[in-house]
């Protein structure tokens, strides 16, 4: 069964304004509708230049995406970004528990499943971060460390919910480290992810969802990660900051 294939670029706490522009038009015109048909494109820049990284990817194949929310809709939360205003800027995708919003500002399940739920009532579709640190891994617990971050979330959803969710499994270990999982390593746990969803809901809902790979992968890697039968595309940190370096890896998909 055909699953969409999504490219993001996460691009963290980076740039200014100008190199935001920079980067999103080089990208728009290096992608071209060359990719149609084969991957959805998606570049998730700081907030404040949500609005303008989407008016220059408007007629492009491109959709933006936050890389964070609030699990609250309005009010007194100095600092913080409503999923509606995320919308209202033409955002259509957020990122969910990446592993830095996890360990530096102590999210934890019951506040991602909150940001989740928000994001879903405000039409954002959700790119949900999952995976285990080093000392997991070593110790053998990465698949329950994964299903309980799993369980505790977006599992809990309806299934029309969770339809709209994306996956993206990211080893901590390999996020800006240089280190990637290899390919059996990705293929077992990507496998595992599916399983689990096919025992919550169903094969066929497993079989459509979406579960990205991110961690280190450049475009020296990309295409032997995106050929494995269970991984669907990338969430991509720093190689997304360089237009070559992203478009490659896109390109890599198609390859
Ligand atoms: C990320 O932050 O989501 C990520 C995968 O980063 P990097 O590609 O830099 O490892």
């Amino acid at each position: 069964m055909s699953r969409k294939k999504i490219i993001a670029g996460n691009w963290k706490m980076n740039g200014t304004y100008e190199e935001a522009f920079k980067l999103t038009s080089e990208i728009v015109s290096m992608v071209k509708d060359e990719v149609k048909g084969y991957a959805e494109i998606i570049l998730a820049p700081p907030f404040p230049f949500l609005t303008s990284v989407n008016k220059l990817t408007e007629n492009s194949v491109i959709q933006v995406s936050a890389q964070n929310c609030a699990s609250e809709n309005s009010g007194a939360f100095t600092g913080e970004v409503s999923c509606a205003m995320i919308a209202s800027c033409g955002a259509t995708h957020v990122i969910i528990g990446h592993s830095e919003r996890r360990t530096l500002f102590k999210e934890e399940d019951d506040v991602l499943l909150k940001k989740v739920k928000a994001a879903l009532a405000n039409n954002l579709k959700v790119i949900f971060c999952i995976g285990e640190t080093k000392e997991q891994r070593e110790k053998g617990i990465h698949f329950s460390v994964v299903e309980e971050q799993l369980k505790n979330t977006i599992l809990r959803l309806s299934a029309d919910d969770f339809r709209k969710c994306v996956i993206a499994y990211e080893p901590v270990w390999a996020i800006g480290t240089g280190l990637t999982a290899s390919p059996a390593q990705a293929q077992e746990i990507h496998h595992h992810i599916r399983g689990l969803i096919a025992s919550v809901f169903s094969d066929t809902i497993a079989q459509q969802c979406s579960i990205l790979y991110g961690g280190s992968c450049n475009e020296n890697n990309a295409a032997e990660l995106f050929a494995l039968q269970d991984v669907d595309g990338g969430l991509i940190g720093g190689a997304s900051l360089k237009s070559r370096s992203f478009v490659t890896i896109i390109k890599a998909m198609k390859d």
